[in-house]
């Protein structure tokens, strides 16, 4: 990277995802993971980071310090309780409203940049930037475009308004973050972007967190079988993640064990208001005939999800659509081989052949033959597993933050500097706010 100026302080804007809820259930996965683990580490590089999500309980306070350099402000749009995502559109003036009058509250140009997550966060973004006159950076995590080109059967298909809210966004912001070529292309062909202003960043995990470990211990410390063998699913329950899929991959092979040791361990909590929900998937189970072949966890903490990942023979992650899959890479970080579809980032998460199997499409039998041929060959799946930890450590939430900062540099440097940001920075001049910069970044 060459030079240029970092960012003293960013707004970063993620709606429905609080970096401070537990993710795996309801609307909290890979995003609020994502938004937490690089706004820390954006400040210990320096980078001031005041990050806006909608309170959802009248127990959250207006303003948290979350971290050190790391604010959670907690916007007022709408009540707390009942309001689904599908609902959020209809609150983002009011959302807006509050973020604007938080920043006027402040010194003239307060932030330097705003990164926006998620469309809804990109249309506050697109009004913030052009009131405050600094570059918007936006990154989509999920495209309804792509979603609707794969949905799970009895998913119901993103509505044409967050179709356009989204088209709008990419069309807007001044630099655009793709978690992968994959999506940098669609982001190309399927919403006309222009390609020079999108960075591919690929997200990370928490190397610290994820490590190998005794796979015995692991199991002692969370109440499993020693001598199970066990196939893990860890996620929010919805039909996009096809948790339903693998239960139904699984239940001939567990039938035909005569063993009985062969079991579906099942992590993670309700994410919608119909059969999205574990207790759903257990019914099935028993239509299958395998109830007591399948285990339901709640959603877990990072350390917790580490011994789960640890005490399990494979991941298995078979969702229709998935942007990156964070749950991929952190199984083998774990040193645990990963079976996942071959559909979106999953393909850069795992090393087919090498660390695990990518499945293409979601025929029952066909993901029934991969999970036998890896169970029924258990020096490939200790092969794949030893693999994956090398190929896990090329994914870190440093080198995300990293390419994050070269993109704000970015987004700074071809800012256009119209006379009301160049009045912000001398007024910020004036006061020797700039004292420590320019800053070289990267
Ligand atoms: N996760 C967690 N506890 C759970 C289940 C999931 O902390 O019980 C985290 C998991 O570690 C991962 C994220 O939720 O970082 C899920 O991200 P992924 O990209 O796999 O899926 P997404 O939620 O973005 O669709």
């Amino acid at each position: 990277m060459t030079g240029g100026l970092q960012p003293r302080r960013i707004a970063l804007i993620s709606v429905h995802t609080s970096p401070l809820a537990q993710p795996g259930t309801g609307d909290a996965g890979g995003m609020n993971v994502y938004v937490w683990q690089t706004a820390r580490r954006l400040a210990r590089r320096g980078v001031e980071v005041e990050i806006f999500t909608r309170a959802t309980s009248s127990a959250d306070r207006p303003v948290v310090q979350a971290a050190p350099g790391v604010l959670v402000r907690h916007v007022e749009a709408g009540p707390f309780d009942g309001l689904d995502k599908r609902d959020l559109p209809g609150q983002l003036c009011a959302f807006s409203a509050n973020v604007l009058r938080a920043e006027a509250a402040q010194a003239p140009g307060y932030y330097d940049l705003i990164h926006s997550h998620y469309w809804l966060s990109g249309q506050v973004g697109w009004l913030a930037r052009d009131r405050w006159k600094v570059p918007l950076v936006h990154t989509a995590h999920t495209l309804a475009a792509v979603k609707n080109a794969s949905l799970a059967g009895g998913d119901t298909a993103e509505p044409l308004g967050r179709v356009i809210g989204e088209r709008q966004v990419i069309t807007e912001a001044d630099r655009l973050i793709a978690n992968t070529r994959t999506e940098a292309a669609e982001l190309i062909d399927l919403y006309d972007a222009d390609p020079d202003k999108i960075d591919v960043v690929v997200p990370g995990a928490d190397l610290d967190c994820y490590l190998p470990g005794d796979r015995a211990a692991a199991r002692a410390a969370l109440g499993l079988d020693p001598d199970d063998v066990l196939v893990t699913f860890v996620g929010r329950i919805q039909p996009l993640k096809a948790p339903d899929v693998l239960l139904a991959a699984m239940a001939p092979l567990i039938r035909a064990d005569l063993t009985g040791r062969l079991r579906l361990l099942i992590v993670g909590g309700p994410s919608g208001t119909g059969l999205e929900r574990p207790a759903a998937l257990a019914e099935l189970a028993a239509t299958m005939g395998v109830a007591d072949r399948v285990t339901f966890f709640p959603p877990q903490a990072p350390e917790r999800l580490a011994q789960v990942y640890r005490a399990s023979n494979l991941v298995a992650v078979p969702s229709f659509s998935e942007s990156f899959g964070l749950v991929a890479v952190e199984a083998q970080a774990c040193g645990v081989p990963v079976i996942a579809a071959e559909v979106g980032g999953l393909g850069v998460a795992v090393d087919d052949g090498i660390t695990g199997r990518l499945v293409p499409g979601h025929d029952i039998d066909v993901w029934t033959r991969e999970l036998a041929g890896l169970l029924g060959d258990p020096e490939r799946l200790e092969r794949y597993g030893a693999a994956a930890v090398g190929h896990a450590r090329g994914f870190s939430w440093e080198h995300t933050t990293d390419a994050l900062l070269a993109s704000y540099t970015a987004a700074m440097d071809h800012f256009p500097s119209g006379p009301a940001r160049r009045g912000a920075l001398g007024r910020r001049r004036a006061r020797g706010w700039l004292k420590n910069r320019p800053r070289m970044a990267g």
